[in-house]
């Protein structure tokens, strides 16, 4: 089953999380709600969320001050930020995005429009969770119905292989350590040796058959998936 996007939201106002909680599940993601910065923490440190959705003015720490503690830390750095405010200032704007959002959207909105946003950010930053197809050379892999085809021939490929193409070909000519795809494929607190990164890897090559020289290994460093066939 395709993973479900994780999506925290950090709002103090039960009937508006509730609100976007209700949209997000009928949207087929799926929604945690913390009232506050302390308890949004709690849920950072339990599970990392895909996307947060973090209101601008809280009890506690503001939203901002949030956004810019979760940039700076390593392990909550990537996370696509959405930042809700009933605030409509230019300057409101630019300090949100400054403080590391991804983008911005102001009080009172349209869930579809929220809806609209929030697909957007994880498309940019993370199109593997948005699902649909990417196709790279002669190989194409749709994340919707789980097919890898080659040449439009099927593939047949075992969950976590595909799990690892479905990341390689979602962020080709990149480098990727084995600790950022036990992070990525695996998922974050899940203690594996870094080994197995490279018995999937080997595993995910021969299903791949001759496309499989497009995953080449970068010495000393990890993985690249590349749309050059050599
Ligand atoms: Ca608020």
């Amino acid at each position: 089953m395709r993973h479900l996007p994780r999506v925290l939201i950090v709002e103090d106002e039960s009937a508006i999380a509730e609100l976007i909680a209700v949209n997000l599940r009928h949207n087929g993601m799926s929604p945690v709600w913390a009232e506050d910065g302390a308890r949004a923490q709690l849920e950072i440190d339990a599970v990392l969320p895909d996307i947060i959705l973090l209101d601008w003015m809280l009890p506690g720490q503001s939203g901002v001050a949030l956004a810019k503690k979760w940039r700076s830390d390593v392990r909550t750095r990537t996370i696509p930020i959405l930042m809700l405010t009933a605030r409509s200032e230019e300057n409101d704007k630019v300090s949100g995005l400054d403080a590391g959002a991804d983008d911005y959207i102001t009080k009172p909105f349209s869930t579809q429009e929220l809806m609209a946003r929030i697909r957007a950010v994880l498309r940019r930053r993370a199109p593997e969770q948005v699902g649909g197809g990417v196709t790279i050379g002669a190989l194409t892999l749709d994340s919707s119905t789980h097919r890898v085809t080659l040449n439009g021939q099927s593939l047949k490929l075992g969950p976590t292989e595909f799990k690892l193409l479905n990341h390689f070909m979602n962020y080709p000519e990149r480098v990727h350590t084995r600790g950022q795809l036990l992070d990525k494929v695996w998922g974050d607190h899940v203690f594996i040796e870094e080994r197995t990164v490279d018995v999937h890897v080997k595993r995910l090559r021969e299903s791949l058959g001759v496309a499989g020289s497009m995953l080449e290994t970068v010495r000393g460093a990890g993985y690249r998936f590349s749309g050059q066939v050599t």
